[in-house]
């Protein structure tokens, strides 16, 4: 009975292995495609200054719009573009495409709205990374200042050394540097010690509800409290709820990106609420 039962773990093991490699070979098939005839899509998720409740700035997020009208988030492709290779050409384009839209749009009109884009830590070993990113800002003649980098956790883990260099060079570019996911895991402490990081991103959904809330306010405060004093601003994202707004602002949070006050949207519309909001 035992060994029948190992079995159809096995055959159900097998079942899921080969729709998943499916899965991923007609990503695989598909991207090259998509990438020419633009089906990759940029959305901006709106950050909120937390003072006053406007937006200030926001982050590129892609979206894959098939041709039949499907959208496929990101964490569906992504992990399949870091493993083989694509997420170089994938994040250049993003790039390409958020420096196009700063320049038509918001280069001319003051500090504060800046665009973050994500660069996935496969960058990190591509040796063009830093020269392409230069030359994109120079070649729609933006400062730099204009487009954050955000770079998950758990890449600083990688090889301190390398990602010390890499930052000094893009904070000697002008550009500005994200920790995403802060909290999520790795050796972070450990990091901000020795990179010199400029916004801290701590996602909420990190912290979790019920018993253990209050523990979770304690360390987030504990957590703005050193960003303060290393001199660094704090975004939460994945805020939802006005409970979590009250309590960021309590403890002295800069930003809040979120559910609670936008979703992701599209260019069109993050620029209907730019000039709504002025
Ligand atoms: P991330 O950079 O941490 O982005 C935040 C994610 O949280 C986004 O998911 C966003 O839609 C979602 N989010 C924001 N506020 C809320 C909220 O209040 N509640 C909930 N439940 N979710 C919220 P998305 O767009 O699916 O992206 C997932 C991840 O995919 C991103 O995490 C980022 O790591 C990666 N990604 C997205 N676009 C790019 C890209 O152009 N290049 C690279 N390399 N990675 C990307
Ligand atoms: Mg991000
Ligand atoms: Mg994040
Ligand atoms: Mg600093």
């Amino acid at each position: 009975q035992c060994k029948g039962q190992y079995m159809i773990h096995e055959a159900r093991y097998t079942e899921e292995l080969r729709a998943k490699i499916i899965r991923e070979q007609n990503i695989i098939n598909e991207m090259e495609h998509a990438l020419e005839t633009g089906e990759f899509v940029v959305y901006f998720q709106p950050k909120y200054e937390l003072d006053h409740c406007r937006p200030s700035g926001a982050e590129a997020l892609v979206r894959w719009k098939k041709a039949d009208g499907t959208i496929v988030s990101p964490g569906d492709f992504i992990p399949v573009f870091e493993s083989n290779g694509f997420i170089i050409r994938l994040d250049y384009y993003v790039w390409d495409q958020v420096c196009r839209f700063i320049k038509n749009n918001l280069a001319h009109r003051g500090d504060s709205e800046v665009i973050s884009v994500n660069v996935s830590r496969v960058n990190l070993y591509n040796p063009d990374f830093l020269e392409s990113l230069v030359n994109l800002v120079e070649k729609y003649k933006i400062p730099p200042k204009y487009l954050n980098l955000e770079l998950t956790e758990s890449a600083f883990s990688d090889d301190a050394r390398m990602i010390q260099n890499a930052v000094d060079y893009l904070h000697k570019a002008g550009f500005t540097i994200l920790m995403d996911d802060f909290g999520s895991g790795y050796s972070s402490l450990n990091v901000l010690k020795d990179i010199d990081i400029d916004v801290l991103k701590i996602d909420m959904r990190f912290l979790s509800k019920g018993s253990s809330e209050e523990r979770g306010e304690k360390i987030l405060e504990a957590v703005i409290k050193m960003a303060k004093s290393l001199d660094m601003l704090v975004i939460a994202e994945g805020v939802e709820e006005e409970k979590q707004v009250k309590m960021l602002k309590r403890l002295g949070c800069d930003y809040i990106q979120g559910y609670y006050f936008a979703k992701p949207m599209s260019k069109k519309d993050y620029v209907k609420l730019l000039q709504k909001s002025r």
